[in-house]
């Protein structure tokens, strides 16, 4: 890997303005914007030039969603970076990922064991900093499905965080396009959907585990007993929620029906309340499962709250693999 800080602080007001000349102001954006219902960031102020009000914007997408003439998500990031005044932390220098890798048991005590390179996985940032036994999951996933695959060499993070709106996109897109070239024609994998849609953006092929999964379903292992199920694929994955749907109800699952959410991030003022919201959905279900790394660690976090495990878990649970049950704060009978 040749990494190199940027040579300039790069700043996207310029870029902000190409957006948010294009905003009628009808307030759909705020409307759905979870973290504006509990008093986090307001992406109306934020297209009316308030940029601060972008504190506590948790990336959902959901604007941009029912947004009918420009993208407030990427104004919402953009402010984000301007606001914080945020550098690219020294780790991304050293090892490509955007935090610390931090101590974890699994890193000794469970080994990923990987089989060929028809399939590339790309773990992400938060798996692999803080969640290596999700790795582990996944190369047991492939092999519940019968495909031969390793962790895409050298991968980085795909520059989705806030940190790298301070580096000008051309320099965000090379590291992308680097990824894309590694995996030279093969299928790549992601365990996070905000990688794969990032680097969608950049041109590079790539496809979340849920599409995966669903294009092997024929061949997705049983659990031994039925588990109601509340489903929570993620902000960046939630167009593949009825893709999920058929996937865990093929392993023999019963999913509640709830309206998935989000997690709430690292938001300040909003993530409290919408954990709340994301337990009381799940009410129903013996267990949430979840598509996105990030929503694992938050929801098993939470004190008293129900039992998740990730979509690979799952898979590997009913390959009749439950090493990485051990990690989870919130015990899981699977
Ligand atoms: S939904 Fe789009 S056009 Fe409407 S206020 Fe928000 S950013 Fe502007
Ligand atoms: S990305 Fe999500 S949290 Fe941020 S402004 Fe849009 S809807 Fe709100």
């Amino acid at each position: 890997m040749d990494l190199e800080p940027a040579d300039a602080h790069y700043r996207t007001r310029d870029h902000i303005d190409e957006y948010t000349s294009k905003c009628t102001g009808c307030g759909r954006c705020r409307e759905v914007c979870p973290s504006y219902r509990h008093g986090g960031c307001d992406p109306l102020a934020v297209m009316r030039g308030e940029l601060r009000r972008a504190f506590d914007c948790v990336g959902c997408g959901r604007c941009t969603k029912v947004c009918p003439h420009t993208d407030p998500k990427t104004v919402m990031l953009a402010a984000y970076s301007i606001v914080l005044d945020r550098p690219v932390s020294p780790d991304f220098y050293e090892t490509g990922l955007n935090r610390p890798v931090e101590d974890h048991p699994a890193r000794t005590e469970l080994e990923p064991v990987w089989r060929g390179d028809d399939v590339y996985v790309m773990p992400g940032c938060i798996v692999r900093c803080m969640a290596p036994h999700l790795e582990y999951a996944m190369a047991v996933t492939l092999d519940a499905v019968g495909e031969r695959g390793s962790v895409l060499p050298d991968f980085t993070c795909c520059m989705y965080p806030i940190q790298f709106g301070s580096m000008p996109d051309a320099e965000r897109d090379a590291y992308r396009i680097r990824m894309g070239e590694t995996a030279s024609g093969r299928e790549m994998v992601n365990m996070c959907a905000g990688c794969t849609e990032i680097m969608g953006r950049s041109g590079v092929a790539c496809g979340h585990l849920i599409p995966f999964l669903h294009r092997r379903i024929g061949r997705l292992p049983r659990l031994e007993r039925s588990v109601r199920v509340s489903l929570e694929p993620g902000c960046a994955a939630e167009d593949h929620l009825r893709g999920m749907e058929e996937v865990v109800r093929a392993m023999g699952c019963e999913p509640v029906g709830n309206e998935p959410g989000c997690c709430g991030k690292s938001s300040r003022n909003a993530a409290g309340p919408l954990m709340a919201e994301r337990q009381a959905a799940a009410a129903d279900a013996d267990l949430i499962v979840v598509g996105c790394p990030m929503c694992l660690v938050k929801y098993d976090s939470v004190p008293g709250g129900k039992p998740v495990v990730y979509l690979a878990e799952l898979v590997a649970a009913a390959h009749g693999d439950r090493s990485t049950l051990r990690y989870h704060g919130i015990p899981v009978d699977l």
